[in-house]
């Protein structure tokens, strides 16, 4: 298989990442968080995650670049010491030498821009879950002249269906197939995206403003799926087609943000697990995602997932949408 050690450095920082976040949430440390300037929340849990993942990737692949969600310009601020007192102390769980110096270089490698490889991360897709103690996930893929070559996608918070306890990590690289294993360790799955029965549900964001839901709503049920929506936060949603849970995922503009583009570290990881698993990801229009575009999918808009056999239906009704109420 083609890209063997990053994937075995992916899943391995995904899944320290994933249970020092799980850590961070079991002691209720997420809840002290700091706003961002564009309001969207940031945990110690992200702060810890970024920083462990982006040491493993540099210290293995010195010379990728790593464009990440987080930076560590608050941290740095004196009034934030505290804060980063207690991110210190999650990553010298894993990093037991670790100063918050390091820490803060290690979060700051994960500024860079895009290049022809470069690492994709986002350390807590699902922020809002993650403090609502719903569904979250450590979402980390490598992208190659503009193509996702591989996705590691651990999901502390969802179903196992082991006895372990919760937690599943996805896997895929391109060509190779889509696996799963329980996140506290086990044997990898193969996994596929499923057709009938309970896969006859569709998946959409909590959140409202992430999405469309009412127009969600309409496509899923004129492509045949009758049964109201699943609702998950981050990208377990892909986890969720990719092996059988659900037909459809559906993230349509918000009316409220109809200029709102997506990130790519939202989709990258989840999108090759899916199409791995046998499913079909395009945006609104059918149109492939574009991961070659910068920092966001500037050139897609809204965001389909399928399990394949789905996809042509979806895509028609929401054209038909779209010539019966031009946006
Ligand atoms: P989800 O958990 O699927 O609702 O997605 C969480 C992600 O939604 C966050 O990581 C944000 O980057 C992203 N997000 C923020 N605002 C919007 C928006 N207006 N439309 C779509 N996604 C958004
Ligand atoms: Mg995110």
């Amino acid at each position: 298989m083609t890209h063997a050690r990053e994937r075995q450095v992916a899943v391995e920082a995904v899944t320290q990442a994933a249970q020092i976040c799980a850590g961070v949430r079991a002691e209720m440390v997420g809840a002290a968080f700091v706003q961002k300037d564009d309001r969207s929340p940031v945990t110690i849990a992200d702060f810890s995650a970024q920083a462990l993942i982006c040491q493993r990737l540099s210290e293995a692949f010195p010379s990728d670049a790593i464009v990440a969600e987080e930076d560590a310009t608050e941290l740095r601020k004196h009034e934030n010491a505290g804060t980063l007192d207690v991110v210190a102390r999650y990553v010298r769980l894993a990093l037991p030498e670790a100063t918050r110096r390091d820490i803060c270089h290690w979060i700051d490698l994960g500024t860079s821009q895009p290049a022809d490889r470069f690492w994709t991360l986002d350390p807590i897709d699902g922020t809002k879950g993650f403090l609502r103690n719903d569904q979250y996930a450590v979402a980390l893929a490598l992208i190659e002249h503009g193509q996702v070559k591989l996705g590691a996608l651990a999901c502390p918070a969802l179903p196992s269906g082991g006895a372990q306890g919760p937690g599943v990590l996805f896997v895929a690289v391109r060509g190779a197939g889509a696996f799963m294993a329980p996140l506290a360790g086990g044997p990898e799955m193969p996994i596929r995206v499923a057709y009938d029965g309970a896969a006859r549900r569709f998946v959409e964001s909590v959140e409202a403003g992430h999405g469309d839901h009412a127009l969600q709503e309409a496509v899923a049920r004129a492509a045949g799926i009758e049964q109201p929506p699943l609702r998950m936060d981050s990208q377990a949603k892909y986890g969720a087609v990719a092996r059988g849970d659900a037909a459809l995922y559906l993230r349509l503009p918000s009316p409220k943000s109809p200029g709102y583009r997506e990130n790519i570290w939202d989709h990258a990881a989840g999108a090759l697990i899916v199409e791995e698993a046998g499913g079909r990801v395009s945006d609104m229009y059918g149109a492939p995602l574009d991961f070659g575009a910068g920092t966001k999918l500037h050139a897609n808009r809204g965001v389909v997932v399928s399990n394949g056999a789905l996809h042509d239906a979806v895509i028609a009704a929401l054209m038909q949408r779209s010539v019966s109420h031009p946006v």
